[in-house]
């Protein structure tokens, strides 16, 4: 059967970013399953799974803070230096 698949596409703006945020081990696991309907288990933004025991980073959104692997979060943390960057060279063109 013929069909058209529309993909939708959602942008969410990162507050910020904790690289250590917790182990995806069973412990987690459990607590996860104990106060929520779904489990991620994979990077939000990569979708690589999580391995057991790798350590998870998060990432602070206003719909909802997202779990992300630690390369996904070291991406976000270097687009965060160079807006920091790029607007510091702005102050400093706008100062001299
Ligand atoms: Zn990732």
């Amino acid at each position: 059967m013929p069909e058209i698949v529309r993909t939708k596409t959602t942008r969410y703006a990162i507050e910020w970013v904790k690289l250590e945020f917790l182990p995806f081990d069973e412990k987690f696991r459990a607590v996860r399953q104990r106060h929520r309907s779904t489990t991620p288990s994979r990077c939000y933004i990569c979708h690589r799974p999580f391995a057991d025991g790798e350590m998870m980073a998060l990432a602070g959104c206003r719909r909802g803070n997202k779990l992300i692997c630690r390369a996904c979060g070291e991406t976000l943390l270097a687009e965060f230096r160079a807006e920091v960057r790029a607007k510091d060279e702005q102050e400093r063109m706008m100062a001299e």
